[in-house]
């Protein structure tokens, strides 16, 4: 198989577009698509001459590449920082090799990394949360507590900006969900943001236009050090459904995952327009999250295990 573009060999076929790509050519692709989402994204919320961005290193393949990428793209750039922050969820067996990816990757790159915790932030670990008897999915929960953790340590270290891994696969899963509960609300709240109520750091997803397998195997080729095992409890993920059900709409229709991203970016448009997110947020009296008022949502939680706990 030859590379669509030279004569080189293909290490790649895009079944959406059609094409083989070798290495050369495959990486220009996915480093171009990342700057062209990465500086929309920035020039959106007004932070294309220069930001603090805080980017969420997990250790995994997608982060990982996340975090490489900004480097290459902004590192040379003296109006940019990048400030990686692992959240420990409390996974030991799982979490604890994808944190020495992590700081295996920070130490390659020069970026001081900046670990927290869920133990710290909510005083849960998540393998405790899978073990309460009201809780037997620990997800729902985790979600929570990470984008908590993440947000409140962007926050810390006075950033403008955060950035996450979520890739093409992720963001047409998450598009598909909010499409078939007919949640709008949330499909126009979803990032990458154009604005973000007060306390909340608005996100970018810069990666967003890249598959799962493309972000997986740029980091492959860049030999990229990352921890690529499942997290135990990803078999209870509700997603998991929707993540099915996507593959085999990509299996009859190639480009679905790319339509689901141009209707989402079609829906905003039409919507965001008149009705822009003017949510009065205000700072949770436990934590100091915003919060739509009283406790946020990850105290909450936090509350209902130490009450299942006590029951016990
Ligand atoms: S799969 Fe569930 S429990 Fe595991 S890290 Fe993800 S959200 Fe947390
Ligand atoms: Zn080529
Ligand atoms: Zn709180």
């Amino acid at each position: 198989m030859q590379c669509s573009a030279c004569e080189s060999p293909a290490v790649t076929h895009l079944d959406y577009a059609g094409r083989d790509l070798c290495a050369d050519h495959f990486q220009r692709l996915v480093e171009s698509r990342f700057k062209k989402q990465l500086r929309e994204q920035l020039e959106a919320l007004g932070a294309g001459e220069g930001a603090r961005i805080a980017v969420g290193l997990s250790g995994g393949k997608d982060s990982s590449t996340l975090t490489a990428l900004l480097v290459d793209a902004l590192g040379p750039d003296p109006r940019f920082e990048i400030v990686p922050i692992s959240v420990d969820e409390g996974i030991p067996g799982y979490r604890g090799p994808a944190l020495s990816s992590a700081e295996e990757l920070a130490d390659q790159l020069d970026l001081d990394l900046r670990v927290v915790s869920h133990e710290d932030d909510h005083g849960w670990t998540t393998d405790e949360v899978a073990q309460t008897e009201t809780e037997g999915k620990p997800c729902g929960t985790c979600g929570v507590f990470r984008r908590s953790s993440l947000n409140q340590a962007a926050r810390d270290e006075d950033c403008d900006v955060l950035a996450v891994g979520h890739n093409l696969d992720d963001c047409a899963e998450t598009t598909l969900m909010n499409l078939l509960r007919s949640d709008l609300e949330q499909v126009l709240r979803t990032g990458p943001h154009e604005q973000a109520p007060e306390g909340l750091i608005p996100r970018v997803k810069p990666l967003r236009s890249c598959t799962e397998r493309e972000v997986a195997l740029y980091g492959v080729i860049e030999e990229l050090p990352y921890h690529g095992a499942e997290c135990p409890h990803a078999a209870e993920a509700t997603r998991r459904t929707y993540r099915s059900l996507l593959l085999d709409l990509v299996d009859h229709e190639p480009s679905a995952r790319h339509r689901l991203l141009s209707l989402e970016d079609k829906l905003k448009d039409r919507l965001d327009a008149g009705e822009a997110d003017e949510t009065e947020l205000e700072p949770c009296p436990e934590c100091g999250e915003p919060s739509a008022g009283g406790e946020c949502r990850a105290c909450q939680l936090a509350a209902e295990l130490e009450a299942a706990h006590a029951d016990a």
